[in-house]
Parts: C-alpha cells; sequence; structure tokens
C-alpha cells in the first residue's frame, strides 16, 4: 500500500457509512467484484453524462457485462451541463423506482451528489466510480444541491464503496483537477480558522478529524505541477486527500473540519450564480480564490499590534444584534440569503460581556495563536504560486471577480454561517474593513476612491 491507500484504510477504519475505497490504476476491472461483496446479486443500474460514460462508464459497463452482472444505464445529455438540482435528482428516483437495481453514479461533482440524493430517497447504497479528482464531496454525506434556484446541503448517506481508478482520473480534464487541488489547498485557511476558534475557547479541535485533514495536506499539495500534468502519483495523493474529507466529516458531525471562511466565500459567488468566460465559474475555483482572500486577511492580522486593540472602546462600539440585521438586510436586499444569514448571525451574536472577555482572551493567547496560525498557513505569494502550477485561478480577475466585488464578497460572507472564523475575529475587534480594504489590489484594476465607493467608514 503506497501512502495514498494507507491514510484512505484509515479513514475507512473509522467510518460507519463507507465501506471500500479502490484507489488504484486499473480499478475499473475491480468494480463487480467490489459490487458482489458489498451490494450483493442484482442490476447495476449506471447514471452517467456523455462525457463521464466515455471517460468510465462504457469501459465499466463491459466489465461488469464481462462478470455476468445485468447492466441497465441513463446517460444524460453533455450540453446543457446537467445541473446539481433537487429537480434532477427527482428525474433519476422515478427512473430508478421501477426495479430495484443498484445506483451506480459514474461521474465527479454533479452526478455524484444527484444520484446520492436519489439513492437517499429510495433507501439504497450505491456505488461511486469517479471520474475526476475535481472536489471533496465524494466520502461525503451531504449533497449541494438547488431547490427551485436556492443551493443548500442536503444531508444524505454517502456511497457504500467508491472505485478511483487513477488511470480515468489523471485523464480529466486538466481544468477539473485544477478544482479538485484548490479545494484542498482551502483546507490550510480552514484549518486556520479551526486553531483561532480552539484558541479562543469556541469550538475545540478534534484530534482525529483534524489529523485526517491536516496530517497529510502538505505532502498531498506539494506537485502542483504534477497534478497539472496528471502524473499518477500526484493524483492518487490528490484524491486521498479529497477523500480524507469526508471520513473527517462524518465522525466530527459538521463540514468544520473542511470548510472555514474560504468556503463562505466561495458559496457566496456559487449562490449569486457568478459567471465568468460564458460559464458558471466552478467550486473548486471560487474556493482558490476565496482561500487566496482568506490568506491575506490573515496576513493583515497578524502584523497587527495586539497592544493597541483597546478592548473597551471596541466593546462599547460593537453593534447590538439589531444592528447586525440591519447591516444584513443592507448588504443582500429581501431573499432567503438574507433570512438565513439573519439567523446564523443571531445564533453566533454575543452580548458586550462576552465579547470583552473574548478580547482579553484574545490578547492572553495572542503569541501562542500567532504562533500555531503561522505554522499552519503559506503567504499569500506562496498560495498563489500553488495555484498557478496547479493551473488554478490565482487572481481574483481569473475568475472575473474584481476589486470591490471582492471586498463586497468577503465582508458580506461574515454573515453566512454561524462557523467562528477569521471574519469573526476581525469583525470583534473592530478591525474588519480595515483588513479587507488592505487585500491588495488586483494588477490592471482601477483602484482607489471610485472602486471603494460604500466601503468607506473604515474604523
Ligand atoms: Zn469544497
Amino acid at each position: 500500500m503506497n501512502a495514498a491507500q494507507q491514510t484512505i484504510a484509515g479513514g475507512l477504519k473509522v467510518s460507519k457509512s463507507i465501506a471500500a475505497v479502490d484507489l488504484s490504476a486499473g480499478a475499473l476491472a475491480h468494480a463487480p467484484a467490489l459490487l458482489k461483496a458489498h451490494f450483493g446479486a442484482g442490476t447495476a443500474f449506471l447514471i452517467a453524462d456523455e462525457n463521464t460514460w466515455a471517460a468510465a462508464g462504457l469501459a465499466l459497463d463491459a466489465h461488469l457485462r464481462a462478470a455476468g452482472i445485468p447492466v441497465k444505464a441513463h446517460v444524460l445529455p453533455a450540453k446543457p451541463k446537467p445541473k446539481p438540482s433537487v429537480e434532477l435528482a427527482q428525474t433519476l428516483i422515478g427512473a430508478l423506482q421501477e426495479s430495484d437495481a443498484i445506483p451506480v453514479a459514474v461521474g465527479s461533482g454533479v452526478i455524484n451528489d444527484v444520484v446520492k440524493y436519489a439513492a437517499y430517497k429510495l433507501g439504497r447504497p450505491y456505488l461511486c466510480v469517479a471520474t475526476a479528482a475535481s472536489m471533496d464531496g465524494y466520502t461525503s454525506a451531504g449533497a449541494p444541491l438547488s431547490e427551485k434556484g436556492f443551493k443548500k446541503t442536503i444531508q444524505c448517506a454517502p456511497p457504500r464503496a467508491i472505485v478511483a481508478d487513477v488511470d480515468v482520473l489523471r485523464k480529466a480534464p486538466p481544468e477539473m483537477t485544477s478544482w479538485g487541488y484548490s479545494d484542498l489547498a482551502g483546507k490550510i485557511p480552514a484549518g486556520a480558522d479551526w486553531i483561532l476558534a480552539d484558541e479562543l475557547g469556541i469550538e475545540a479541535i478534534a484530534p482525529a478529524a483534524w489529523a485526517l485533514v491536516q496530517g497529510h495536506l502538505r505532502d498531498f499539495l506539494a506537485q502542483p505541477r504534477n497534478v497539472a500534468r496528471g502524473e499518477s502519483g500526484a493524483i492518487e495523493n490528490l484524491f486521498a486527500g479529497l477523500s480524507l474529507v469526508g471520513f473527517a466529516m462524518e465522525i466530527y458531525g459538521s463540514s468544520r473540519p473542511a470548510s472555514g471562511a474560504d468556503h463562505q466565500i466561495a458559496h457566496l459567488w456559487e449562490m449569486q450564480g457568478l459567471e465568468h468566460d460564458g460559464g458558471l465559474v466552478s467550486h473548486g475555483s471560487c474556493v482558490a480564490i476565496g482561500s487566496l482572500a482568506v490568506l491575506q486577511l490573515y496576513s493583515w492580522f497578524l502584523a497587527q499590534d495586539i497592544d493597541r486593540l483597546d478592548i473597551e472602546a471596541t466593546v462599547a462600539r460593537a453593534p447590538d444584534f439589531s444592528g447586525k440585521a440591519e447591516e444584513i438586510r443592507r448588504a443582500f436586499g429581501p431573499s432567503e440569503i438574507c433570512d438565513r444569514s439573519i439567523e446564523e448571525t443571531r445564533l453566533k451574536h454575543v452580548d458586550k460581556d462576552v465579547l470583552r472577555q473574548r478580547l482579553i482572551r484574545l490578547k492572553e493567547v495572542w503569541p501562542r495563536l500567532k504562533a500555531r496560525l503561522e505554522q499552519q498557513l503559506v503567504t499569500p505569494q506562496r498560495f498563489t504560486q500553488m495555484l498557478r502550477a496547479a493551473g488554478a485561478p490565482a487572481a481574483p480577475m481569473d475568475i472575473g471577480v474584481d476589486d470591490r466585488y471582492l471586498r463586497q464578497t468577503v465582508l458580506s460572507s461574515l454573515f453566512l454561517r454561524s462557523r467562528y472564523t477569521i471574519l469573526d475575529v476581525l469583525d470583534d475587534t473592530g478591525w474588519l474593513r480595515a483588513a479587507v480594504n488592505a487585500i491588495p489590489a488586483t494588477p490592471g484594476i482601477t483602484t482607489g476612491a471610485a472602486a471603494h465607493a460604500g466601503l468607506s467608514e473604515d474604523r
């Protein structure tokens, strides 16, 4: 077993829902044995789109038939691109309901998410055959789907078994692999956010979940150039890193081990339907730029002189909850995002006494907090190089986000989740706007007073 397979074996040991992950070159040929061992006899119902059918479905179909397993297939058109929606999952439920066949998702993000939801609704376990190392959702219990246009993560069961044939993964479009690299790289700032919450006594780090995601993260991210080239070892490591995320979330019970402010920023762009070059910007690309912004906030934060923080003045200036709710209404206007953000913000809002205690603690733990964060983080410059080497977007304009939109998004994403992150500590200290305004301007984009309109009441 190599390092990637060993770490996955560690994840399988703690998982109650996933029985097997076959991550190896030629793994497609093992699918019949895996199916018989973990699903029993029955018809395999392959769900793919035209692209993933060509990438893996056809070969899988041949392997299954050769092993005497009956096969049915439902191949969605590649164009228009299938959308991750409850409505699409409903059509699959309809097709699956006609028999008691075993659902087999052949694809990556969208296919896996809609099949995950359909299988869960039908109470059937499913097999996932991965076609790209493009995201961290293969092992996760949630399916991010839109319902009537609003995107949310719906709790479902993860696949019972996963086949990840490295020979298939490495031939995926390089762009998709860069999304996976970005999603995994986002675990660097996400880990920093957890350290912050841990030191401030808000959410303690759970060592087992931490170790699954962070234990080998540096190794798995170490070869961005080889990832871009589709080199087998680098792709195998990338897929292993992405798979471990689901195991960590399963044992921890939330997405904390994998997602912090980086994902909040990304989710806001995704919910706002961010488009660039004529298409929706992928989750991974949004995470790349969200992570970069978070690293910039951290580098500003860590450069501050904590002694200059006047706790009493900060507490006196802190808005009460109704002031925050007002700010949220101004940021989003009447919408479902607005209503949900008010609820999430209510969950994390603290009164002035608690805020005072928190800021006192921040001063007390500062030297140790700073040391831990510096050990966890990489500089924004280094992160940019890693993204570029992996062929991922590495500047906001690479995904069509100008300075003003970037700053608005970072400020508003504070409200999206009750989870404590760098955005919250900057808000608590009254430094958020200053930190956001200090995010370096994108080269070639006009900055100055006009670009920063609406962000002028800096404190
Ligand atoms: Zn993600």
